[in-house]
């Protein structure tokens, strides 16, 4: 860990070479996450200072470990019918996801907390709980039983017990937030990386080539092992798996993805979901990470019809359990150095 610490902190100021502009990038672990941020332009040192900033700001809001921060507020006033004044961003986090959680059924759902937590998943006490805990924290679940007040951005748990887990949604939201921070000092070109998790691709790189990114291996220790490369231009990026935390026992994989109707990690015949979003799309970074976990749960069939009700300039490709690709939109055109492992499913045109 120390010697993560010691490569993430390393920060790097290179000028790059002709046009006299620098190149800045940063790295830190923020939101549970290690973060790159890399911008080019003279006022890159103080776009990624302010981003880094503003994304230790939004941490503090969402962190259940933070005594003080929003979601423990909720969580420590469920059921006693006391409105929980919040962070408009927090706020706008839960607005975006109850509107999600209604479109997918309840596939994504905020309050899945309980359960997130009885499976302890990336955790040194992850387990596979009992059939009465199970049962236990599911009562505890339910969209529905959460409720949002928006002219004085206020929001109540209706059970105790209850919980909001933003794990699904801050990371994107917070790209979007170090965007805005780019657009007002004028960078064009850089790189929001929180993890796999959630980026932006902003303009090119110091090659003056749109930024490459590779997606991960989904059965493949080694994180280097790709499946595909996306180009990213002008664009946000987000890919889920069950290989990103996860245990196994008795020969299932245990994973951090849970879906809230059966309580137990989904098991919808996805291994991963990539997704990207152009930059005509209002909350790219935040509805690409939603989507990632909400398309996972709903698995590759239903998941890639529910992308195809969404607006243009968002598409989406699931790897299923025979290393099949279900894509919509331009993405099976878009992914280049495929391996040979993956085809794309047949049907991936007829989705259209
Ligand atoms: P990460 O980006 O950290 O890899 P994901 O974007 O895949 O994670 O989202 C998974 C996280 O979201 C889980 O760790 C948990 O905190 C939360 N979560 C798990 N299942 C759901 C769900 N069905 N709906 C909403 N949030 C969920
Ligand atoms: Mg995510």
């Amino acid at each position: 860990m120390k010697k993560l610490y010691a490569v993430l902190l390393l920060v790097c100021l290179c000028l790059c070479a002709g046009c006299g502009e620098q190149q800045v990038q940063k790295s830190d672990i923020v939101l549970d996450t290690a973060v790159t941020l890399t911008a080019d332009g003279a006022d890159a040192k103080a776009a990624i200072d302010e981003s880094m900033a503003r994304l230790k700001n939004i941490d503090g809001m969402v962190n259940p470990n933070v005594p003080d921060s929003d979601v423990c507020k909720l969580a420590q006033y469920a059921g006693s019918g006391h409105w929980v004044s919040l962070h408009p961003e927090v706020y706008k986090m839960l607005a975006f996801a109850q509107e999600y959680a209604a479109k997918t059924n309840g596939a994504f759902d905020v309050t899945t907390k309980p359960l997130v937590d009885l499976w302890g998943i990336g955790t040194d006490h992850a387990k596979v709980p009992s059939p009465q805990e199970l049962m236990a924290a599911q009562k505890l679940v339910g969209w529905q039983k959460l409720e949002l007040n928006e002219e004085n951005h206020s929001a109540r748990l209706q059970e105790k017990g209850m919980g909001v887990d933003l794990g699904g949604i801050a990371k994107g939201f917070a790209v979007d937030e170090v965007r805005q921070i780019y657009a007002k000092y004028g960078i064009k070109d850089g790189l929001i990386n929180l993890g796999a998790s959630s980026m932006y691709g902003l303009g090119l790189n110091k090659e003056g080539k749109s930024w490459r990114i590779g997606l991960r291996h989904p059965r493949k220790d080694d994180a280097q092992q790709k499946m595909a490369v996306l180009s990213l231009q002008d664009a946000a990026l987000s890919t889920s798996g069950d290989y990103e935390r996860f245990f196994e026992a008795g020969g299932v994989r245990y994973h951090h993805i849970i879906d809230p109707r059966t309580g137990r990690p989904a098991q919808s015949g996805a291994m991963s979901v990539t997704i990207l979003a152009d930059a005509s799309v209002p909350d790219g970074g935040m509805l690409t990470d939603l989507l990632t976990t909400a398309v996972f749960v709903l698995g590759p069939e239903q998941g890639t019809r529910f992308l195809q009700t969404l607006p243009r300039g968002v598409e989406g490709a699931v790897v299923d359990g025979r290393y099949q690709l279900w894509t919509t939109g331009n993405m099976a055109a878009e992914m280049e150095n495929v391996s040979e492992e993956f085809q794309f499913w047949q049907g991936s045109g007829e989705l259209q």
